[in-house]
């Protein structure tokens, strides 16, 4: 298939112009005026559910909803039914991904459980095809306990995912400035390990990361598409809907963490795509979903097209390790939409944008010489 006339983001921005021609076996040639092609988004942060959850989420509608989000490569955590802490059990999972449309890969659980207790066998679990450890949802874990997870990670040569939030403190920006702080000395300590902070929501966290990477520490951050557009005003309007962990922050901390995205300060913009049935939603449960939207929403922050590729291509993959690997995404990022939850492809519904116009939507998907689907641009 070749696109003709079509921009493409790149690491130096945006190209002129051009005809690019796609290895892709079921495509037409076609006119691509207007619409900018990147290489397929990587989500570094998704819960896809499965084993455990199928109500909310499987690997199969997880992946169909990624590809209709313009997402190639999607990280899933560890937080399933049962908890992904066993090498047997990340080996079933990269056997079911095989014949998926898009990429995954698997996190391990840093502890047995995410009991924050006992460290998992970091060796065996990236041996089995676990790409990071991480007790996403979790922070029950004591300095010590960190720190040998840190060294045993570095020595299986995986990077730590933490879910920075005392636990003991709530919810509050201050449970999740003591835990980045904790994590930072700890790191500091320990020296040559790599530790990554998930869902960074407020701006004293983002502070503590950008001194750290000033001190030269090997950390990456990650901010969500919702706590980079969303406040604690948009929660409040929300009702129950609007329950997300961390919660919605301040106008303050989301201009920080806008800041931090676009210094390099927080390296990835990474979903978090939590999806829940209706009934778990009302009934007060965390998370939103994630993939269908995060592309009208991120090119509504208006980032330079340095720091998208970045955010959303490079980054999460260095991160991981992971190449790109004949990977697209068509995107026109000048129609506006409004969110219909109803049409989603993931099992969860549960979006914090239903009935908001967004700018900017992904046309086509493309992933191993295939077209995932394919939208007919209406612009209205
Ligand atoms: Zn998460």
């Amino acid at each position: 298939m070749r696109l003709f006339n079509v921009r493409v983001l790149r690491a130096q921005g945006l190209s002129t112009p051009t005809t690019v021609q796609l290895d892709v076996a079921d495509g037409d040639d076609r006119d691509a005026s207007g619409l900018i092609l990147s290489p397929g988004w990587m989500d570094l942060h998704a819960h896809l559910r499965d084993p455990g959850f199928l109500q909310k989420e499987t690997l199969a509608t997880g992946c169909a909803s990624a590809a209709f989000g313009g997402f190639t490569h999607v990280v899933a955590m560890a937080n399933t039914s049962p908890v992904t802490d066993r090498a047997e059990l990340v080996r079933n999972l990269v056997a079911r991904a095989e014949g998926l449309p898009v990429r995954l890969s698997f996190v391990g659980a840093l502890t047995i459980g995410l009991e924050g207790k006992e460290l998992t066998d970091a060796t065996a679990l990236r041996a089995a095809g676990a790409v990071a450890l991480s007790d996403d949802g979790r922070h029950a874990m004591e300095k010590a306990t960190l720190r040998r997870a840190l060294e045993g990670a570095a020595i299986a040569g995986l990077p730590v995912l933490i879910h920075p939030q005392k636990e003991e403190l709530g919810v509050t920006p201050e449970a999740e400035v003591r835990a980045v702080h904790e994590a930072l000395d700890v790191l500091r300590d320990v020296g040559r390990s790599r530790l990554h902070v998930q869902h960074v929501s407020t701006s004293a966290a983002a502070d503590l990361i950008r001194q750290a990477k000033g001190d030269r520490l090997w950390v990456t951050a990650e901010a969500t598409p919702h706590h980079l557009s969303l406040t604690t005003e948009d929660a409040a309007r929300m009702g129950s809907a609007g329950n997300v962990n961390p919660p919605l922050r301040s106008a303050a901390d989301r201009e920080a963490l806008l800041d931090a995205v676009e210094q390099g300060v927080i390296d990835v913009i990474a979903t978090d795509h939590a999806p829940h049935e209706a009934a778990a939603k009302q009934a007060g449960a965390n998370g939103f979903h994630g993939f269908e939207t995060a592309v009208g929403v991120v090119l509504g922050l208006g980032l330079d097209a340095r720091v998208l590729y970045r955010a959303c291509v490079q980054r999460p993959r260095q991160i991981v390790g992971q190449p790109i690997d004949d990977e697209w995404t068509l995107i026109d990022p000048e129609v506006d939409w409004t969110v219909d939850a109803s049409s989603f492809r993931s099992r969860g519904k549960n979006t914090p944008y239903a009935g908001r116009r967004l700018r900017g939507r992904v046309v086509m998907t493309v992933c191993s010489g295939h077209v995932l689907f394919e939208r007919m641009v209406q612009r209205v």
